[in-house]
């Protein structure tokens, strides 16, 4: 693949965790890649340098998705500096756990700020410039606390229910003009998120999950590699859990 054809991709959220692992991925399947973060510039840098050993054409940019203005500039500099977006990945998410009865308004409001807003405001700034080309990719990121709910995360859990929701129609929506849009839907994998987590929880978590481990970002990359690839090109609509045989 020569580098002035090879295909762009935007992630949300690349510089920790499962959009990091994104983000290597990705440039090592050819692509290059446009990704943003809300804060810690080293860890972005450390992702970008990595990308870019893969021969990608890296852009690293601090912007908050859950501001539409910021959003929309990351990608417009995205497109400015690596050309139209083949493929984007809406990774950037945050919990702020509590009981309902002891949440308070913000972090309520700041969870669906950003991952729900923010899943709006990437979507809604690449989606003209896909429908022009007829040609487009979409993943977004859900959680099994989407699917099946839980306790402690009412806000987390409204906001990844709704990503179902936006990309289902997304995908309806766009379908006839070639676009396709897909939803990861992870179980508990090893990041900065999970980190946090009481040890009695995590016992607890684990065993719930019928391979008895938490997963590694990695094979969540693996499949959002897949999901962009042609081989999933009949693909559209769809949630796909990746969480050890958790619901089981
Ligand atoms: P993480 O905390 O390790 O990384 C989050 C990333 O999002 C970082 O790059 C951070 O800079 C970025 N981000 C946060 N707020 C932002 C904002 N306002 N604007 C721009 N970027 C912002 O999280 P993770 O575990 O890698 O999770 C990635 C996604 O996967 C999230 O949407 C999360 O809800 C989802 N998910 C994670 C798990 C898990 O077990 N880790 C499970 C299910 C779903």
């Amino acid at each position: 693949m020569s580098a002035q054809h090879r295909p762009v991709a935007l992630v949300s959220g690349g510089s920790r965790g499962i959009g990091r692992a994104v983000v290597h991925r990705l440039a090592e399947d050819g692509y290059d890649v446009a990704f943003c973060y809300h804060s810690r510039p080293e860890a972005a840098e450390e992702t970008a340098e990595i990308a870019r050993k893969s021969g990608a054409r890296v852009l690293a940019r601090q912007a908050d998705v859950s501001d539409p203005a910021a959003a929309r500039a990351f990608v417009a500099a995205a497109e400015e500096e690596l050309g139209p977006v083949d493929a984007v990945i809406g990774c950037a998410g945050i919990i702020r756990d509590k009981p309902l009865v002891l949440m308070a308004q913000d972090e309520w409001q700041s969870v669906v700020d950003v991952n729900l807003g923010g899943t709006y405001n990437i979507c809604r700034a690449v989606a003209f410039s896909m429908m022009k080309r007829r040609s487009g990719c979409v993943v977004t990121l859900s959680s099994v606390a989407g699917v099946y709910g839980n306790a402690g995360q009412t806000n987390y859990a409204a906001t990844k229910a709704g990503i179902i929701g936006f990309t289902r129609s997304l995908a309806k929506e766009l379908g006839g003009r070639g676009i396709r849009a897909n939803v990861v839907a992870p179980g508990f994998i090893s990041t900065d998120m999970t980190a946090g987590l009481p040890e009695e929880k995590t016992r607890g978590m684990l065993d719930r999950i019928a391979l008895g481990r938490f997963g590694e970002a990695e094979e969540v990359a693996d499949l959002v590699s897949f999901l962009v690839s042609d081989r999933a090109a009949y693909i559209t609509g769809q949630v796909f859990q990746i969480d050890g045989g958790i619901a089981l």
